[in-house]
């Protein structure tokens, strides 16, 4: 009897908890690695993957060639006999993954389309040379990933530097993240082998290159030359360490006044830049350097014009077709970007900041972002502004965009919300634009086809929702509706502070949050990222109890829950708001509050701000 009762027990406990929305979330066991705060543990460590590169930009041949050196130092507890590298020009061989797949483009609401193929160029990159001190290495290619063998295992806190020589034909669209306009204009990512992260959580990160899915790098310093023709503006990663060799004694000048100027000051001026007045013939190198960045890309045109401005040391710079329009208020964009982001979250590290204006449809290096003219100022700013957001989330936060878009698209996008509530402030783009993420929900979590977000974006049939969208909604909702502001923007901070150049997985944002704001957030994880549960809030009806207090009657009629606000609206029309904490639905799924009051009550109504993705609004609201 006292067995079979004991049984029946736990049956029932682990009936409740296997259904329960506060179960706990289940995340990898914290260490001396990743501690159990959410913070980098004592032992945290990463790979550092160093590069010389020299390239040269051969216009006629539409040719890229280069030579590298990699000085890659292994920090990891672990022997390496071999390293895998990417190789991501490969996604333009006639028998990639991506062309095999011939995958349709995604496109975003404004009308931006990303088209993850080369639209049947047919290219590749070409290995000239891999070694080690004069010794080739044995490589084996696997689409957009090499491994490449070591002549002998690298020790932990040994270091081994790779001579690597290549070169690859440039495709006029390069997957919507590089690309070129004839020889005009060039906008160049994924141009040079680099190495695949090896982490304490996967090991090596070989994930292919298709498309969808971004890029998990190593951190590193970048000593770049690129030789181009001499008419050419060169834009980049990094700073110039030549100016007196690249820019006349004119531009060397507008460039010291723009460094103490909130607004934009011509480098090369529209009429210049129209009349082409630098050299057309021969060549000029072009010296950047770099300091702890995971990538390193580069714009160039002959046809640039160039305006710059400083804030608090760093050098904005945006360059742009003088046909692009409306390009003109693009500096102020980008001038108001980096300096809100930089107050709001995190001081921008690097010394100079640069948009180039081509065919790219949105990209992001560190540094440096392409981003086309738009025809409507809105969509501009967002474009731009988005693309310079991504220089916190992933160039300082170096999250695996790989695996977990919503930490890198997700976590810009509602840092974006807010640039552009404060850009706008005032207008009625301004002031309404986030609730387009409530009317994304309605459309996009479709039961039956929405996927979590935790899935990786290349089994996203939805990457725009999952990874756009749904992530800013539900950090808006954790801030305005669980936390405060107050307390999600320290945790968020913190979060950006802790991780910063370093590479934090989901339990480390999830652990920090947590920790920082002092809730037990599972429950909100759980539903929001590991599945697609949705909402649905209901009054079931209300009742007088006495003269001075009424019973309301709640109901939880989905699998997510939230906490409840009420709004309680009087026969004398004035209307009161009262919070109920998310522990109400520890109880189940029916909750009764009682609520004190001494009015008589005409209407009670839930989310009465219309702030959660409530799927049913019918039953939200009780009425006399
Ligand atoms: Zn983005």
């Amino acid at each position: 009897m006292f067995v079979l009762l004991t049984v029946t027990a736990l049956a029932l406990q682990s009936q409740v908890a296997d259904t329960s929305p506060f179960r706990a979330l289940a995340l990898p066991t914290p260490g001396r690695v990743r501690s159990a705060s959410g913070a980098p543990g004592p032992d945290y460590w990463q790979q550092e993957a160093s590069y010389t590169i020299q390239a040269t930009l051969d216009t006629a041949a539409q040719t890229l060639r280069g030579s590298e050196r990699i000085h890659y130092v292994n920090h990891s507890p672990d022997s390496l006999a071999f390293v895998w590298m990417q190789v991501e020009q490969n996604l333009f061989a006639a028998n990639s993954i991506t062309y095999t797949l011939n995958q349709p483009p995604l496109v975003f609401a404004g009308g931006v389309s990303f088209d993850f193929t080369g639209k049947g160029f047919i290219g590749g990159g070409v290995m000239e040379k891999f070694e080690v001190a004069g010794k080739p290495l044995q490589r084996t290619p696997y689409g957009t990933m090499m491994r490449v063998d070591l002549a002998a295992p690298l020790a932990p806190g040994a270091a081994i530097d790779f001579d690597v020589a290549w070169h690859f034909p440039i495709p006029p669209y390069g997957g919507g993240r590089m690309g070129r306009i004839a020889s005009r204009l060039y906008e160049l990512g994924q141009w040079y082998p680099r190495l695949v992260v090896y982490d304490d959580v996967n090991g090596w990160n070989p994930l292919p290159y298709i498309g969808a899915g971004e890029f998990y790098l190593e951190y590193g310093d970048y000593d770049v030359t690129l030789t181009v023709p001499a008419g050419f503006v060169v834009g980049g990663t990094g700073t110039v360490q030549n100016p007196e060799a690249v820019y006349t004694p004119e531009q060397r000048a507008r460039i010291a006044r723009a460094l103490t100027s909130d607004s934009a000051v011509a480098i090369i001026t529209r009429a210049e830049a129209t009349t082409h007045t630098a050299p057309r013939t021969g060549v000029k190198t072009w010296h950047f350097t770099a300091r702890n960045v995971r990538d390193f890309a580069w714009c160039a045109s002959p046809d640039y014009r160039w305006d710059a401005s400083g804030y608090r040391g760093i050098q904005i710079n945006t360059l742009s077709r003088p046909e692009a329009r409306p390009w003109d208020e693009a500096h102020r964009m980008a001038h108001f970007t980096i300096k809100y982001f930089s107050e709001m979250w995190y001081p921008y590290p690097w010394p100079q900041a640069t948009t180039c204006e081509g065919l790219i449809e949105g990209m992001e290096y560190p540094m440096i972002t392409f981003v086309p003219a738009l025809p409507r100022r809105e969509d501009q700013f967002w474009d731009l502004m988005h693309e310079f957001g991504h220089e916190w989330f992933p160039m300082v936060v170096g999250s695996d965009e790989r695996r977990y878009p919503w930490m890198d698209e997700g976590f810009n996008s509602f840092i974006d919300y807010g640039a552009a509530e404060s850009y706008f402030r005032g207008t009625a783009y301004g002031d309404t634009v986030r609730r387009e993420l409530l009317s994304a929900a309605q459309r996009f979590a479709v039961p039956g086809t929405e996927q979590p977000m935790i899935d990786k974006p290349v089994e996203q049939r939805d990457l725009a929702w999952a990874a756009y969208q749904k992530p800013p909604l539900m950090l808006t909702l954790l801030r305005d509706a669980v936390l405060d502001s107050a307390t999600f923007n320290r945790a968020f901070r913190e979060y950006i502070r802790r991780w910063a150049f370093k590479h934090p997985q989901p339990a480390d944002f999830f652990r920090t949050m947590a920790n920082v704001s002092g809730r037990d957030l599972d429950w909100f994880w759980r539903a929001w990222v590991f599945t697609t549960a949705r909402l649905d809030q209901a009054v079931n009806s209300v009742k007088a109890v006495g003269t001075d207090s009424i019973y309301v009657f709640l109901s939880n009629r989905a699998q997510m829950v939230m906490p409840v606000t009420v709004e309680l609206a009087y026969a004398d029309g004035t209307k009161e708001t009262r919070a109920l904490p998310i522990e109400m639905w520890n109880l189940g799924s029916r909750f009764t509050a009682r609520f004190a009051t001494r009015k008589p009550v005409v209407a009670v109504t839930v989310d009465p701000a219309r702030i959660y993705p409530d799927i049913d609004r019918r039953n939200n609201t009780w009425a006399r």
